[in-house]
């Protein structure tokens, strides 16, 4: 099968053709282009929705002439036409749903309706050492942080959640209070590199909490607190401050993450979003996982973030799992808001 993906629930307009292949385990990536709109948001120093759905209208089909140019296949040879339904802003998903379905209609093949956080989780599949079932996915992206029990493509059970701002959260606005622009992970990150981690004690929220969920949102008033106790200092001491918010979140995210494996019993751990490209986590991550014996998995750092690729996958990986039944019904529907758990694996044949 031919699957070609469609994102644009955000900020970044994606698109990517994908094939399954008989024998393989993983499907294969194409080809894959992506434009993203950080720019055009920043002087608003966040994402203006109105903005983003018109630029979404803008990219997605010159996207998609790229993508089959680099492949080198036609638009008549795609067999399916996978979009992001959800979560994220209705009129940036509605640009895909409907160009996706208005594609499907006239090729007159089906199309699939792709939850974004089902493509951020199983973004790790395309890399180069990609994971097995079962394992625990730490989902750390701009608007979630969760841990979950993945038993298979579609077998989802939360295992605790953030319980107010996500990671990628704590991140940008953290790098926002220290006028690093937007987003400021990335940046945020990279002033890090020169600073001290424990310069400044900020709280680890819900650390000893003795379950699986997280907050952030106390971290960010703590930074904002240090930050004007700082004054005028504040420029000389921003790699330092920078460094010890990025220590306090990772702490957080690496415990929580054994905590979860041990709870699970599990001896694979996958991370994916945006958050799952910073290199402090990803070097606290396997310092941990090679000292207890776990296999850690991660996407390729360029689709960590938004992309058309992990939506054409996980497109791809439903329908080979036969988790879902090819629809072409073109009337389409958006959700902003869909809890992942709530993908029920629909039984093979039914
Ligand atoms: P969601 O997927 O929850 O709807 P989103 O699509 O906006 O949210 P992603 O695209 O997965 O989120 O990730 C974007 C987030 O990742 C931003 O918050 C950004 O600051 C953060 N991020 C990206 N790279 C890094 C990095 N190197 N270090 C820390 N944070 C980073
Ligand atoms: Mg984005
Ligand atoms: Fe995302």
């Amino acid at each position: 099968l031919l699957v070609l993906g469609i994102e644009s629930s955000c900020d970044e307009t994606g698109v990517a053709l994908v094939r399954t292949q008989g024998g393989a385990r993983v499907p294969r990536l194409l080809a894959h282009a992506l434009h993203s709109q950080i720019e055009m948001h920043q002087a608003y120093g966040g994402v203006v929705p109105e903005l983003a759905s018109r630029d979404h209208i803008r990219r997605v089909l010159p996207l998609t002439e790229a993508v089959l140019y680099e492949s080198g296949c036609t638009l008549p040879e795609v067999d399916v036409v996978a979009f992001t339904r959800g979560p994220g802003l209705a009129g940036a998903l509605l640009v895909g749903a409907g160009v996706a379905c208005a594609l499907g209609s006239a090729l007159e093949v089906p199309v699939l309706g792709v939850h974004h956080l089902e493509g951020h989780l199983l973004s790790p599949f395309l890399s180069a050492d990609p994971p097995e079932f079962p394992f625990v996915a730490l989902l750390v992206s701009g608007g979630h942080t969760q841990l979950m029990r993945v038993d298979g493509v579609g077998q989802y059970a939360l295992l605790g959640e953030t319980i107010d701002d996500a990671a990628g959260e704590a991140f940008d606005k953290s790098a926002k209070l220290m006028g690093l622009g937007y987003p400021g992970g990335p940046a945020l990150s990279r002033l890090a590199e020169q600073g001290s981690a424990v310069a400044f004690k900020l709280p680890r929220p819900l650390l000893h909490s003795g379950n699986l969920d997280f907050s952030f949102a106390g971290l960010k008033t703590a930074v904002m607190t240090q930050a004007k106790k700082l004054g005028d200092d504040l420029p000389a001491r921003k790699a330092d401050l920078a460094a010890s918010t990025e220590a306090a979140i990772v702490e957080v995210l690496v415990k929580k993450s054994l905590a979860a494996l041990a709870q699970t019993g599990l001896q694979r751990l996958v991370v994916a979003g945006g958050v799952g490209a910073n290199r402090h986590l990803r070097e606290q991550l396997n310092a941990a996982c090679a000292a207890r014996r776990v296999r850690v998995h991660y996407p390729e750092l360029h689709l960590c973030t938004d992309n058309g690729a992990m939506i054409a996958l996980a497109a791809a990986m439903r329908l080979q799992a036969g988790c879902e039944a090819p629809n072409r019904e073109y009337a389409f529907d958006v959700k902003p808001r869909w809890p992942l758990d709530s993908l029920v694996r629909a039984q093979p044949g039914t």
